[in-house]
């Protein structure tokens, strides 16, 4: 079409997401995909009964800005139950159109121009441009590989009088590290007797290994006084595309996070929360999740045993890393590049991650993929040749 307007960018550096790239990449190649945080695999089929007879019954306009009451209670009641901590069903626990609509309404609400907000790189990918969307300065902490784990003395170095926000994310979204009892302890104290908000993105809080303990911020009464827990319907219960998530936070928090909640969605889609309400009854459906991604991680670890890729243990969520360097010189999107189009398995190159391109030669590999696909991804990893 011919143009007649001109635009500044918003967002002069951004590009396209990657796991559209890849996955446009992968489809074109017919490669093996365990690049996206998706399954690949169907959800309850209950589940998909509760949407069809929520819609039969006439489920179809509007639900309330702040979401069912019925999932509400269900949500309060979850929460309570595992971490202790107990949200007013009224006032601090809001429905979402997915967790990233509750991570951009959060910052949007509560990050203001010329405030700093402390973010961890690798970070997915989002996180960066809905800070400086809001006019305010990401302030970019870099996890290093393999440990990947929080430098809490730089932290406090960089924390100033403008630092409005910390941005956390446990299960880690690529590395598949999880906050650790110490973590808490330094995020306590740091943040004492301070103004500053946490906004935590747990969508994996229920993909924890090795019987290691999920830290959501609600479990820790001070932390959760100051903090914003985000999570996802999707990654809990296999339906990613259905877009449903959730926040919690305090009231004082909450109240501004639904101002702009209701202009930017109003309400999240009502069949699909009168379905999760009904799904959420049956907590075996979440609390067997770890367990049921355990056995997917170790599937994967053992089979990519023979390969020439060094694994970096995975403690949580849907993914782990690998590393190549010692196998080639190429850069992670080369290499990842090759993977796809000579050897048929998408990754995604955690350099994608950083916003300066940080490449230290590993790629992160999504094993929410039924066990065929992860085998057979496995096989061809295992011929790429050392
Ligand atoms: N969270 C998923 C991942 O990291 C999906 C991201 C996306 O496709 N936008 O792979």
């Amino acid at each position: 079409m011919h143009n007649s307007v001109t635009v500044p960018s918003k967002l002069p550096h951004v590009g396209t997401t990657i796991f559209t790239v890849i996955g446009q990449l992968a489809a074109k190649h017919q490669a093996i995909n365990l690049s996206q945080g998706a399954p690949n695999f169907p959800c309850s089929a209950d589940l998909v009964r509760y949407a069809h007879e929520a819609m039969q019954a006439g489920h179809n306009q509007y639900a309330p800005m702040s979401g069912l009451p019925l999932l509400r209670e269900a949500i309060a009641a979850k929460v309570e139950t595992l971490y202790g901590q107990r949200y007013d069903v009224d006032d601090e626990v809001t429905v979402m159109a997915s967790a990233s609509e509750a991570l951009f309404s959060s910052i949007a609400a509560l990050v203001h121009p010329g405030d700093e907000v402390i973010v961890f790189e690798p970070a997915f990918d989002s996180y960066i441009p809905m800070i400086e969307l809001q006019g305010a300065t990401p302030v970019v902490i870099k996890l290093a590989a393999p440990e990947f784990t929080i430098p809490w003395d730089e932290v406090a170095a960089r924390i100033t009088p403008r630092t409005r926000m910390i941005l956390l994310n446990t299960p880690h979204n690529p590395t598949g590290t999880v906050l650790s009892d110490t973590d808490i302890a330094r995020l306590e104290a740091l943040t004492e007797g301070s103004n500053i908000i946490i906004l935590s993105d747990e969508v994996y809080e229920h993909v924890v290994f090795d019987g290691a303990l999920h830290h959501s911020m609600s479990r820790h009464p001070k932390l959760a006084a100051r903090s914003v827990v985000v999570t996802s319907f999707g990654k809990t219960f296999h339906v990613t595309g259905w877009r449903v998530g959730y926040c919690l936070a305090p009231r004082v928090l909450m109240d501004e996070i639904r101002k702009v909640h209701q202009f930017a969605m109003f309400a999240a889609d009502t069949p699909m929360q009168y379905a999760l309400a009904r799904l959420m009854a049956e907590p075996a459906h979440y609390l067997g999740l770890s367990d049921f991604y355990q056995h997917k991680r170790d599937l994967l670890s053992r089979a990519l045993a023979d390969s020439p890729l060094k694994l970096i243990p995975s403690q949580g969520s849907f993914f782990m890393l690998a590393s190549f360097g010692h196998l080639t010189d190429e850069s992670d999107s080369d290499f990842v590049q090759r993977l796809i189009v000579e050897h048929g398995v998408a990754t995604i190159p955690v350099s994608a991650f950083y916003r300066d391109g940080t490449d230290q030669q590993v790629i992160r590999l999504s094993f929410a993929k039924d066990d065929v696909t992860l085998l057979a991804g496995a096989e061809r990893l295992c011929r790429i040749g050392g």
